[in-house]
């Protein structure tokens, strides 16, 4: 169980593998959202420090970071999941204190960490064996293979709602890769980003491998985009800002990878079988995480005919969600990260109430909770698909009603949206789970389930939700330069050209 007692250490911008005053010497206070009280304060990173740091960076590359192979790195990378395991309880609980989050989602979030560094390492390791891989020519006379490459150096810059889990996403593949890294994690929640710092340093890896800023958006994160000597950037946050980084990017024609926001349908149809496993899924798909992530199936798309009868079990299921203190034993629903994201996700839903919408369930602040950023959990019914409710992402524990009658009405529903991050179906029909899987505009599916995520498959959607994926081995090809090395390998001229010494030919 988490420890209350553990303090929140007072660190530095993380470059060149020390730890470092930002040269403005400003700082932002770290807020416990669950309490509203302020806990500490991280360093503010403007474009000075990301200069320095990106100097450290491709240093690292042109230094021993560059001259590792991916079995060397994979070493690294073990060891920061070892130290990761570690230092679980209190990572855990530095991630709750930050985000609000139930502990319980923090402590298994530290897992995904561990777990997706030890996954990268593996990958890290095979690519020594990838390397110079022969491609089959038609010309005999050629020999051709692909030399796979670090990209050089990466920014990353992540979002809030899962800290360091988001980051590490990024971080792992870009190590594994080879490339040298500047982590820029949200303003809101950077603890655990820094604590990784700690852990670098830990480990001993070599300075400049991972360099990490804090600081705001605009001040920290957009220096990096604009940045002529880094590589690439790969984005985790809103459509809006996805969309300044990318034409920031834009401008020096720099690679970008987009992972955006999402307002993901569920579809339940009238064979899905057990109500009560279809209604935890359900609950699981929107209120996990308060609803602040960005494949959330916010939108219920329900066959007509079981309607009643699943709403019914749906407000069972969601009235007994523990909503508490989120150090609480059984929490299943704790504060939201800010003031802003609370105040944004309340006029959601007073809007939806004018336009006419109705409040099943939930929609404020929970009586027994009178200080934190916490709002109930929220069914929303009699909507229409003009409302900003049904439209737009509101990243927060609230969940959206439509009905349907026919297969195609509800693919239509499912599909009515910008966005295509993920999309789920519940159905005993295995046929029609396939149909509905095609059908989905989405670069994700779950089939009788919402939610779950493994680091081997690809994560990412169309639309937008952004392009690219992570995870998986399409993750590490983010960070990748694939390098055509093509031999001439034969004694004979080419003889193209008409040879000005006759005698040779
Ligand atoms: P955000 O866009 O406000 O911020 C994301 C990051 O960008 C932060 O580090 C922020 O400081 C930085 N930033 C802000 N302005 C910037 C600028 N001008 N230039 C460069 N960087 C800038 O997003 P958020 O509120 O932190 O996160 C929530 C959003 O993230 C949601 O839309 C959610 O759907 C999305 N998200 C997507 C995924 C995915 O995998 N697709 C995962 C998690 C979150």
């Amino acid at each position: 169980m988490a420890d209350r007692n553990i303090s929140i250490p007072i660190r530095q911008l993380f470059i060149d593998g020390e730890w470092r005053e930002p040269v403005k010497k400003n700082r932002l206070p770290i807020i416990n959202p669950a309490t509203e009280e302020t806990i500490g304060d991280i360093p503010a990173a403007t474009a000075d420090d990301v200069d320095v740091a990106v100097e450290a960076a491709r240093r690292a590359l042109a230094g021993e970071w560059g001259s590792k192979t991916g079995a060397q790195r994979a070493k690294y990378l073990r060891a920061i999941a070892s130290k990761v395991k570690e230092r679980k309880l209190e990572l855990g609980t530095l991630e709750t204190f930050d985000s609000g989050k139930p502990w319980a989602e923090a402590d298994a979030d530290m897992d995904d960490v561990a777990a997706a560094f030890e996954y990268y390492a593996d990958l890290a390791e095979a690519l020594d064996s990838k390397q110079k891989t022969p491609i089959p020519l038609h010309l005999d006379q050629f020999k051709s293979y692909v030399l796979k490459e670090p990209l050089g150096v990466v920014g990353l810059i992540t979002p809030w709602n899962y800290p360091l889990l988001m980051a590490t996403w990024k971080v792992a593949p870009a190590l594994a890769a080879g490339c040298a890294a500047i982590l820029k994690p949200s303003e809101l929640a950077s603890i655990t980003c820094l604590e990784l710092g700690e852990i670098c340093r830990d480990v001993g890896l070599p300075p400049g491998a991972l360099n990490i800023l804090t600081g705001l958006g605009p001040e920290a994160g957009a220096p990096l985009a604009y940045h002529p000597h880094v590589d690439k950037i790969a984005f985790t946050g809103s459509a809006a800002t996805g969309s300044r980084v990318m034409t920031a990017a834009a401008q020096l024609v720099k690679p970008v990878s987009l992972e955006l926001g999402g307002k993901s349908p569920i579809v339940i149809f009238e064979d899905v079988g057990d109500l009560d496993i279809a209604a935890e899924w359900t609950i699981f798909g929107c209120f996990f995480n308060g609803g602040q992530v960005c494949s959330a199936t916010s939108r219920l798309i329900l066959q007509e005919s079981i309607a009643a009868e699943f709403l019914d079990t749906l407000l069972k299921w969601t009235k007994n969600i523990k909503i508490s203190d989120p150090l609480e034993e059984g929490c299943r629903l704790g504060s939201l990260v800010s003031r802003g994201q609370y105040e944004k996700v309340l006029k959601f839903i007073s809007t939806a109430k004018s336009e006419g919408a109705t409040i099943l369930y939930g929609g404020q602040r929970p009586e027994h909770l009178k200080k934190g950023y916490f709002i109930e959990p929220t069914i929303i019914t009699d909507i229409t698909t003009s409302m900003e409710v049904w439209k737009e992402e509101i990243f927060g524990p609230v969940i959206c009603v439509k009905t349907f009658k026919t297969e195609e009405e509800a693919i239509e529903l499912a599909n009515d949206t910008q966005y295509g991050l993920g999309a789920a179906v519940l159905s005993k029909d295995s046929r029609r789970c396939e149909r509905l899987t095609k059908a989905f505009q989405s670069g994700i599916v779950w089939v009788n389930c919402s939610q779950p995520t493994f680091c081997q498959p690809p994560w990412g959607g169309k639309k937008r939700s952004g392009f690219g994926r992570e995870l998986g081995e399409w993750g590490l090809e983010n960070y990748l330069n694939i390098k055509q090395v093509t031999q001439y390998d034969s004694n004979n001229p080419w003889g193209w050209y008409k040879s000005p010494t006759p005698s040779k030919m």
